[in-house]
C-alpha cells in the first residue's frame, strides 16, 4: 500500500496521543482524563491509543481522537478504560517502524506513556530511533518526505503507572497506594481470624522484583516477618523466627512474603518453606495457613493519592510536552515526598536496572535493629487534638523504637487535660510505661488508644504541668497532634525559662484530618479523611444515576483550612470547591450556576452520574451546604435537582490508610531519633538550641525538623489557625480546569 494522506489538519493544533502500557494499575484512568483534559485546555488535540503498544503498532482504530466529556467519570475508574497489553512487535525494529508510520499519519509528534519501566525503556528506545525510522519510512515510500516534514521530533513523556512501585526517582508510582491499601485490608481482616484461632498466617503478595508492597503491608499492618527480594534476610533466618516467636509469646503471627523473596544465596523463599517452618511439630507447632492474594491487589478502583496523583502528573506531562524541545532530554514525571518534579527518564531506567534499595526499608530496618545506646531517656508520648488515621500506629513505632534503644516509653492518657486531672490515680493513672504486646496490634487501629484531648498545658496550669514533668522524670516529649498539640508545644516551649523541668527536647508529629498544622505539607490522617471522603462522593455519585440529574453540595471539615476540599475535588473532579481561603460570594454562586446549567444542558446522556461541589465547613458564614443547594434547586427551573449532604465524622476515618500508617511509622521514629540527640545535653544548652523544640512535616521533597520559634513566628497564621502559605491554594486552578469551570468572579 502507497502513501496515505494525512487527516487534514484543521489547524496548526499541536496533536498529542496518550497510552497506557504494561500491567495496568488503579489510577491511570485519572491520568488519561488529566491529560486529554489539558491537553484541549492548552489548545491541543488528543489522542488515545488502545491496548498499549499494540495499538500503536496496528493503527486504524486503535488511535481515535477524544474529547472533553469523553472522559466524565473516568477518576473512579479502576484499571485502564483504554486498555493495555503486552506487545511482542513492538521490541522489533519492524514493529516500531509500523508505530511511527501511524503517528505521522494521524499528525501526532507527542506521546504521553503511562506504564511500568519496561514501557518507558521502549518508549525511550523508540524517540532515539524516531529520526532512523522516518527515513526508513521515505526510503521504502511507505510516506513522503513532505510527510515527515512536520514530525522531525518525537516527543516522548514518560507517568510511571505500576502497582509495583519499582522505578528510581519517584517515592510513588500511579497505583502502588491503591494496591497496598488492598493489601492492608486483606491483612487487616485476616488478623482478625488469626488471633481468634491463635493462628499463623503466610501471605504471599505481588513483588517479583520489588519488595516495597511486601515491606510497606509489613510496616502498615505490623506484621512480624517481611520477605522481600531486595533484601535477604541473615543466613540464620529460620532460627531467627523461631526464637523471637517464642520469646514474645503472640497468639498470632503474621508473615508477608513477596512473591520474588529469597534467601542470602538466591533459593527462593516459598511461602510453603514458611509454613512447613512455623508449623512443625518438633518446633511451634503452629496451625499455619497461607493467603495468596494474587490479583486483587491490582483491581479495584484507586485510592485518594492515587487519583489526585495521576491528575497532578498527567497535568504535569501535557506542560513538559509543551515545553519540550529537541533537545530536552525525554522527561518523567515523579513525586518526591509532596513535590511533582520532571526527571530524565534514561537515567531513572538505569537506576531501576541497577539497583532497587527501598528507601523506606531502612526506617524499618533501623525500628528492628538492636543496637543501643549510651544514655536511656525516659520520653513521654502524648496525643493532643482531634482523633486521625495513623496516630496510634506511630505510637506503636514509638514505642517499639524506645524499646530496641534502651528507652523507656511512657504514655500520657487523655492529652494534657488527663495528665492533669488524673496523674494521682492507680492504677490507672494518667501515665504510665508503655509494654510492647499492649501496643502490637495498634497499627491499623482508627482512633487513639491512650486517649486525645484539645486542651493545652495553659489550659490545664502550666505550672502543674511542668511539676508533672518533673515528678515522673520526663526527658523528652513526643506530642502526636493537629493544631491544638501545635499551640501546646509552642506554650511549653515559651514557658521553658520558668520551668526547669520543660527544659527538655520536643517535637509534634502533626496529626489531623485538616491538614493544618503549620510547618508540614501533610498531616498523618489528612490521607484516611480523604480516602473517606472520596468514597463517600463515589457513593454518592452514582446514587444520582438510577434517578434524575442531580448535583449534591456536600460539606466537608477542615476547619478553617480548604486543603481537605480541595484534595477531594481532585480526587473526584468536583466542579467547584468553595474554600475559607477564599470565601463564598453571590457572583460567584450565579457563575457556578449558570456553568452548572450549561454542562447538563450539553450533556449528551453518555453520563447520568451527579456532579459534585465540595464545600468546607467554614468557607462562609452564610452560605452553607443547605443553603447553596436550595439556591441552586430554585435557579435550575426543574432542569436538574440539587440536594445537599454532610459526611460529618465519616471523615475522621475507620481504618487508617496505609499512607497514614507507613508514614506515621515512618516520621515517629525519626521523631524519637531526633530526640536522642538530645540524651545528654544540659538544660541551658536545650534552651539556647532552636532545634530542640520542633515539628516534623514533609516539605517540598524532603522531610524535615523546623524550629517551633520559627514556625510560629513566620509561618503561622494564628487567627485562622493554619499555615501562612499553604501549599495547595494552586492546586485550586487544576480543579477547576479540569472540570471546566468558567473563570468565576472571586470574593473580594
Ligand atoms: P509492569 O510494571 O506491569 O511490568 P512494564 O511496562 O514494565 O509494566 P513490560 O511487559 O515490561 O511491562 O512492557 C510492556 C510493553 O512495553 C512490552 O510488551 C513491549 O511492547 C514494550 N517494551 C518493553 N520493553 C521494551 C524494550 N526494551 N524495547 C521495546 N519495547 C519494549
Amino acid at each position: 500500500m502507497g502513501p496515505q494522506p494525512p487527516p487534514p489538519l484543521q489547524s496548526k493544533k499541536r496533536r498529542i496521543a496518550m497510552m497506557t502500557s504494561g500491567g495496568d494499575s488503579p489510577g491511570m484512568n485519572g491520568a488519561i482524563r488529566a491529560v486529554v483534559r489539558m491537553g484541549i485546555e492548552k489548545g491541543c488535540e488528543v489522542y488515545c491509543v488502545y491496548e498499549g503498544y499494540e495499538g500503536l503498532v496496528q493503527g486504524h482504530n486503535f488511535i481515535r481522537k477524544f474529547e472533553w466529556p469523553e472522559v466524565r467519570g473516568w477518576l473512579s475508574e479502576g484499571g485502564t478504560l483504554i486498555g493495555t497489553a503486552r506487545c511482542m512487535a513492538f521490541y522489533e525494529r519492524p514493529g516500531r517502524l509500523k508505530a511511527a508510520k501511524n503517528l505521522v499519519i494521524n499528525g501526532i509528534d507527542a506521546l504521553i506513556i503511562c506504564g511500568g519501566d519496561g514501557s518507558l525503556t521502549g518508549a525511550d528506545k523508540f524517540r532515539a530511533e524516531w529520526p532512523g525510522l522516518l527515513k526508513e519510512l521515505v526510503e521504502t515510500k511507505e510516506l513522503t518526505a513532505e510527510q515527515i516534514e512536520p514530525f522531525k521530533h518525537l516527543n516522548i513523556v514518560g507517568l510511571v503507572g505500576s502497582i509495583d512501585n519499582d522505578m528510581s526517582g519517584t517515592d510513588a508510582t500511579i497505583g502502588c497506594f491503591s494496591a497496598l491499601g488492598r493489601i492492608c485490608e486483606m491483612v487487616d481482616y485476616i488478623e482478625a481470624t488469626a488471633s481468634s484461632h491463635s493462628r499463623a498466617f503466610v501471605i504471599e503478595v505481588m513483588g517479583r522484583h520489588c519488595g516495597w508492597l511486601a515491606l510497606m503491608a509489613g510496616v502498615a499492618t505490623g506484621a512480624d516477618f517481611v520477605f522481600i527480594p531486595e533484601k535477604p534476610r541473615a543466613e540464620n533466618w529460620k532460627e531467627e523466627m523461631l526464637s523471637i516467636h517464642r520469646k514474645i509469646g503472640k497468639r498470632k503471627t503474621i508473615v508477608i512474603v513477596a512473591e520474588g523473596a529469597h534467601d542470602q544465596e538466591g533459593n527462593k523463599i516459598s511461602p510453603e518453606m514458611i509454613k512447613d517452618l512455623l508449623a512443625n511439630k518438633q518446633g511451634l507447632a503452629l496451625d499455619t495457613r497461607i493467603t495468596t492474594l494474587g490479583h486483587v491487589q491490582r483491581g479495584g478502583s484507586a485510592c485518594a493519592y492515587d487519583r489526585y496523583l495521576s491528575t497532578l502528573q498527567g497535568v504535569e506531562a501535557v506542560k513538559a510536552v509543551l515545553d519540550a524541545t529537541p533537545e530536552t532530554p525525554t522527561p518523567f514525571i515523579a513525586i518526591n515526598e509532596n513535590k511533582i518534579t520532571r526527571k530524565p527518564l534514561v537515567q531513572a531506567v538505569l537506576d531501576t536496572k541497577e539497583v532497587a534499595k527501598a528507601i523506606e526499608a531502612r526506617d524499618f530496618d533501623k525500628a528492628m535493629s538492636l543496637r543501643d545506646t549510651e544514655f536511656h531517656m525516659r520520653i513521654a508520648i502524648v496525643h493532643v487534638g482531634a482523633p486521625a488515621g495513623g496516630v496510634n500506629a506511630a505510637t506503636r513505632a514509638a514505642v517499639a523504637y524506645c524499646l530496641t534503644r534502651g528507652h523507656t516509653p511512657l504514655a500520657i492518657h487523655n492529652g494534657f487535660a488527663g495528665f492533669a486531672r488524673h496523674h494521682g490515680d492507680k492504677p490507672l493513672g494518667a501515665v504510665r510505661e508503655f509494654n510492647w504486646l499492649e501496643v502490637d496490634g495498634w497499627a491499623s487501629k482508627g482512633g487513639s488508644e491512650i486517649g486525645m484531648n484539645r486542651e493545652t498545658p495553659a489550659e490545664s496550669g502550666m505550672e502543674l504541668i511542668a511539676s508533672l514533668f518533673k515528678k515522673y522524670r520526663i526527658d523528652g516529649l513526643f506530642i502526636i497532634g493537629g493544631f491544638e498539640a501545635f499551640q501546646s508545644l509552642s506554650q511549653l516551649r515559651k514557658a521553658r525559662g520558668q520551668y526547669s523541668s520543660l527544659c527538655i527536647p520536643m517535637t509534634l508529629l502533626p496529626a489531623t484530618i485538616s491538614n493544618n498544622v503549620p510547618g508540614t505539607e501533610y498531616s498523618i490522617g489528612s490521607d484516611t479523611c480523604l480516602n473517606e471522603l472520596m468514597s463517600y462522593c463515589d457513593k454518592i455519585k452514582q446514587s444520582a444515576s438510577a434517578s434524575r440529574r442531580r448535583v449534591f453540595v456536600i460539606e466537608t471539615q477542615g476547619g478553617r483550612s480548604g486543603y481537605v476540599a480541595t484534595l477531594a475535588g481532585l480526587a473526584v473532579g468536583a466542579i467547584a470547591v468553595y474554600t475559607p481561603e477564599e470565601g463564598v460570594s453571590i457572583d460567584m454562586l450565579a457563575a457556578d450556576i449558570d456553568h452548572l446549567r450549561k454542562a447538563f444542558r450539553e450533556d449528551s446522556g453518555q453520563s447520568r452520574a451527579g456532579r459534585l461541589i465540595l464545600v468546607n465547613e467554614k468557607a462562609s458564614k452564610v452560605y452553607n451546604a443547605k443553603l447553596i443547594a436550595d439556591m441552586i434547586r430554585e435557579e435550575a427551573h426543574d432542569r436538574f435537582e440539587s440536594r445537599d449532604s454532610i459526611p460529618g465524622h465519616v471523615q475522621q476515618g475507620g481504618t487508617p490508610s496505609p499512607m497514614d500508617r507507613t508514614r506515621a511509622v515512618r516520621l515517629a521514629i525519626k521523631c524519637i531519633e531526633h530526640l536522642e540527640k538530645y540524651e545528654d545535653r544540659a538544660d541551658s544548652t536545650i534552651i539556647n538550641d532552636p532545634q530542640s523544640a520542633t515539628v516534623i512535616g514533609i516539605k517540598g521533597a524532603s522531610v524535615v525538623f523546623s524550629s517551633m520559634k520559627d514556625v510560629e513566628e513566620n509561618e503561622t497564621d494564628w487567627p485562622n489557625r493554619r499555615p501562612k502559605n499553604e501549599f495547595w491554594v494552586e492546586l485550586r486552578h487544576i480543579v477547576d480546569t479540569l472540570s471546566g469551570r468558567p473563570d468565576v468572579p472571586r470574593p473580594e
